[in-house]
């Protein structure tokens, strides 16, 4: 059996990031995204110059329907590969004040998310439970931990899976699978871009943004066969700037 690792939102960012890495230690890598077809071609390229391969499998985490027939048909057809590994990355903001919030600003942010986490790790889990194996890893929020003015949406929305991330950790310790959180502070990808670094560096006590690559290590971890006594944790990669 081909131990696969699949990543919501690997197109680009923290996701990519994380494909670099698991192809690094010899996974077959199933890269999703939503849109942005070339790049996740260009991850998919990054994969394979790295010796490893994978596949694209494009949906969107936020459509159940889309999920079950891409993501439960990939499932179905296989016979050699295994998703041994999950990685709930997928996420969007859409920052403004509570007050001034559309409804599509909440359901978009929300659904991407929570809901993606709920869609993609139910499609995926029956599988891990009959293995007795798997790692689930989710990549959730400073925002979700702390709450971020301009964020209640994002911030409901990552406390969410933090929330989901415990309760699913207990209940399937006991079938070998580990659920688990990684929240970022600031870190440099598309996401943050328009941000003030230079002003904001000077609150985060290693005075600085972070990488994808210090995330995806963290993933890494969790995500090994050695961390089989971690499950429930979130691990904040975030400079120090809250804990
Ligand atoms: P990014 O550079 O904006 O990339 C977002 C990724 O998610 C892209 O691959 C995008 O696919 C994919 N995506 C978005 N909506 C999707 C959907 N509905 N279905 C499938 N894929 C979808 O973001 P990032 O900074 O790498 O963030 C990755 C994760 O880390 C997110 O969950 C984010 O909330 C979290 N995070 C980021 C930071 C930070 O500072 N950057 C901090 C804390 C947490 P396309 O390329 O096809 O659009």
């Amino acid at each position: 059996m081909t131990k696969s690792v699949l990543v919501t939102g690997g197109s680009r960012g923290i996701g990519r990031a994380i494909c670099l890495k698991m192809a690094s230690l010899g996974y077959y890598i199933l890269v999703n995204y939503k849109g942005n077809e070339a790049a996740a071609q260009e991850t998919l390229a990054q994969v394979r110059a790295l010796g490893a391969d994978g596949e694209l499998l494009q949906f969107d985490v936020q459509h159940k329907e889309q999920v079950k027939a891409v993501l439960g048909g990939w499932i179905e057809q296989q016979k050699e590969k295994v998703i041994e590994i999950l990685v709930n990355n997928a996420g969007i903001k859409d920052d403004t004040l509570m007050l001034w919030m559309k409804d599509e600003q909440w359901e978009n942010v929300v659904d991407t998310s929570l809901g993606g986490f709920f869609y993609v790790t139910r499609e995926v889990l029956n599988g891990m439970l009959l293995r007795k194996s798997g790692r689930i890893v989710n990549v959730v929020s400073l925002s979700g931990l702390k709450g971020m003015a301009g964020q209640t949406n994002y911030s409901a929305a990552k406390a969410g899976v933090i929330g989901a991330t415990k309760a699913l950790a207990q209940e399937i310790g006991k079938r070998g699978v580990t659920v688990n959180a990684v929240a970022p502070g600031f870190i440099q990808t598309d996401m943050t871009e328009g941000l003030n670094e230079k002003e904001l560096k000077t609150m985060i006590p290693v005075q600085r943004f972070g990488q994808p690559e210090e995330v995806a290590h963290a993933v890494a971890f969790l995500a090994s066969p050695e961390s089989g006594y971690i499950t429930g944790v979130v691990l904040s990669v975030n400079g120090g700037l809250y804990t």
